[in-house]
């Protein structure tokens, strides 16, 4: 016989935790199924851990709205938790004259989205602040802040657990089938079951789609496309020559290598982004001449051998490459037609 349970989140991800820590504190069951061995192992232990302000999104959409009120809730959440965060602020710059409409485009694309504390620096300014950086026009982001992504994820376990919510690791979901009075799970591990839900979020990143096709009675058609983007972070070697985050305008030939400062003082560069056809966190070198191309732009007191490399991180995207970026793809039965089932894509 099967095992039954309200709600099964699927993915132990940030964004899995978060949701599962959501139902917990509305008295709802809940159990987080998560494939590997720990918590946080994919994409949410591989990017930038940067509290982004809201500012490049499109007006209205879902990324927008959901980034200015997260960054809000983020902020308040790390300080009531303790999880380890600093609203370092981050300086958005143009390294030529051809950038600048490119900053202005930020500018106004920022004030749509409600992101209300952006100041405009004079060059002589931006030198005060970052020395090292060199650049014709700039301004500050005071909102822009760093997160330890661990701690994060933890506090939102922890919240999760206390309110009766179970993570069950090394726990695969490997098919489902959606009837009328639930949707049964089959979920692999040496504890190999099938779990009776009335509710299941498919927070599966990377795999959400995969998961959604193996779940019969999901219509196929209403899935969207896979893609995968990965991107390569160079760490710098030696002490921070910067205080905090500098993001150059992004370009149609490069996007634009950042930069950014870990909790830990360490600065990385990246990520950039190219394509690839399955889930390989393997480190390319050979950019290694283009990453100090791009970073000189804007810091050109970058020594030889400086760069050390760092790590990857690939991104769940549902376009492909030259395809406009859809906004997050949150879908329920109004959707699918699936009762009981929210499946999240792109949410990268
Ligand atoms: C290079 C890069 C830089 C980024 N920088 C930032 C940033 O600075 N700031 C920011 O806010 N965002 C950033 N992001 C985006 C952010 O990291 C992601 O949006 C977020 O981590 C997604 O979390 P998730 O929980 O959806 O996915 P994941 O963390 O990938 O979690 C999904 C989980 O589902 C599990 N899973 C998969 N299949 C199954 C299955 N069949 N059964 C059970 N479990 C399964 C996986 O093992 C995984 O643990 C960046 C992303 C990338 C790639």
């Amino acid at each position: 016989m099967a095992e039954r349970i309200e709600c099964a989140v699927i993915g132990a991800g940030v964004v899995g935790l978060a949701i599962a820590r959501r139902l917990a504190l509305a008295g709802r069951e809940v159990v987080v199924l998560e494939a590997e061995t720990a918590f946080g192992t994919h994409t949410s232990s591989r990017n930038s851990e940067v509290i982004h302000a809201g500012i490049y999104y499109p007006t209205n959409s879902l990324r927008a709205r959901l980034c200015v009120a997260g960054r809000k809730a983020l902020y308040r959440y790390c300080a009531e938790h303790d999880v380890h965060h600093r609203r370092i602020g981050k300086i958005i710059v143009a390294c030529d004259d051809s950038e600048l409409p490119g900053l202005g485009k930020y500018r106004q694309q920022a004030e749509a989205n409600g992101v209300d504390d952006l100041r405009n620096l004079s060059v002589d300014e931006l030198a005060e602040l970052e020395p090292e950086v060199r650049c014709v026009a700039g301004f500050l982001s005071p909102s822009t802040g760093i997160v330890d992504s661990h701690g994060l994820m933890l506090a939102f376990l922890g919240d999760a657990e206390a309110h009766g919510a179970a993570l069950a690791l090394a726990s695969p979901v490997l098919a489902g089938q959606a009837a009328d009075d639930g949707i049964a799970l089959d979920v692999g591990g040496a504890e190999a079951m099938t779990l009776k839900c009335d509710i299941v979020v498919n927070a599966a990143g990377l795999r959400a789609q995969e998961v959604a096709r193996s779940i019969e009675g999901m219509p196929a058609a209403a899935v969207p496309p896979t893609h995968y983007a990965i991107g390569h972070y160079y760490t710098l070697m030696g002490k921070a020559p910067f205080r905090r985050l500098v993001y150059p305008v992004a370009r149609p030939d490069w996007l634009g290598v950042h930069v950014t400062i870990d909790l830990g003082g360490q600065v990385k560069f990246g990520p950039d982004l190219s394509w690839i056809d399955g889930i390989d966190y393997r480190y390319d070198a050979s950019r290694e001449a283009d990453f100090y191309r791009a970073i000189r732009r804007y810091y050109p007191g970058l020594q030889d051998g400086a760069l050390q490399p760092g790590y990857t991180g690939i991104r769940p995207k549902i376009y492909g490459p030259g395809e406009p970026a859809p906004d997050f793809m949150i879908q329920g039965p109004r959707d699918h037609a699936v009762k009981g089932l929210v499946n999240l894509f792109g949410i990268e």
